[in-house]
């Protein structure tokens, strides 16, 4: 039996936990806010009944999902994982001080991922003594629906890492794609750049919000304007990721969009603040 444990019991921890127990993984899942884990369980428990609703899980499957999955507090709960994907906040500090300790609890031949938006996993892998077996894994939201994995080389990752990860990847019903680490990864930085365009052209006046997502939408076949799309990431992650493009690759072509810090700043941070560029109702 495959052992793994997911860090963070947010938005994407409890998709990957949904993920990894759905297809026969024991799942530590693990977050230092006992809430988070109680609503990460109800929130699998309601996404897994969904799956069951649209005829695409077995009725009894819910339960044995579940019951896979053992939340925790302490990161000493990782130690029998042959994979442990980290979705903690993304914070450089907390990542840090994470893997630091992965890398003290965990089997030697364990392999530590992350599944960072914008941090250097290089930089990550550097905190332990076993950078070659730290990767990137990067899911997509929502995780048990998107098909994507960005799977993410440090510069010391090896090549059995490498294999391993997208063999998982592949085992839990997901493409994945080998990209190397650079800022942005290959998501962020082509994604990113569109969205701030789509945002300098609001604040030119060039067209209004749902005028432009409807040009992306049915001009170029995207299922979500850019505007809609960055309200439902946040604001405030679109702009820390820009700045990480601008910082990261020393171009002023990633310059966050002024009017994107204005928004931030006002506190319109999108979905989960009910306004961004569209408002929306809790
Ligand atoms: P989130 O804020 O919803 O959840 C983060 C969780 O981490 C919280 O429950 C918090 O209590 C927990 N946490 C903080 N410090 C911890 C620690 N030291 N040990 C254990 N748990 C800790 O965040 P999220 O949106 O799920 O993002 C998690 C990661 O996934 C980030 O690195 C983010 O960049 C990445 N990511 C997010 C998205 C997205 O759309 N939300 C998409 C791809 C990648």
């Amino acid at each position: 039996m495959s052992r793994a444990a997911v860090i963070g019991a947010g938005t994407m921890g409890n998709g990957i936990a949904h993920v990894f127990a759905q297809h026969g993984w024991e799942v530590a899942l693990i977050d230092t806010a006992p809430a988070a884990l109680e609503t990460a369980v109800a929130t699998i428990r309601t996404n897994l009944d969904r799956q069951v609703k649209k005829g695409t899980l077995a009725p009894e499957a819910p339960a044995e999902v579940l019951a896979r999955i053992t939340p925790a507090t302490g990161l000493d709960s990782a130690a029998g994982a042959a994979l442990v994907v980290e979705a903690a906040s993304e914070n450089p500090a907390v990542k840090f001080s994470v893997f630091e300790e992965l890398d003290r609890v965990c089997a030697p031949d364990a392999i530590l991922a992350t599944n960072t938006s914008s941090i250097s996993i290089t930089e990550i892998a550097a905190r332990t003594r076993r950078p070659g077996q730290v990767i990137g894994m990067h899911f997509m939201n929502p995780v048990p629906v998107m098909q994507l994995v960005e799977v993410i080389r440090g510069y010391a990752t090896t090549d059995a890492t490498t294999r391993s990860v997208m063999q998982t990847a592949a085992a839990l019903g997901k493409t994945p794609v080998e990209v190397n680490d650079y800022p942005g990864f290959v998501a962020n930085r082509v994604l990113m750049p569109m969205i701030n365009e789509a945002i300098f052209c609001v604040m030119e006046g060039v067209a209004a919000p749902e005028a432009i997502d409807t040009v992306m939408k049915l001009g170029m076949a995207h299922p979500m304007g850019p505007l809609a799309l960055a309200d439902f990431i946040g604001l405030d992650v679109c702009l820390a990721i820009l700045e990480v493009l601008q910082t990261g690759l020393g171009d002023d072509k990633y310059r966050p969009c002024p009017l994107l810090r204005k928004m931030v700043a006002a506190g319109y941070l999108g979905r989960k603040s009910g306004r961004g560029f569209y408002q929306y109702q809790s």
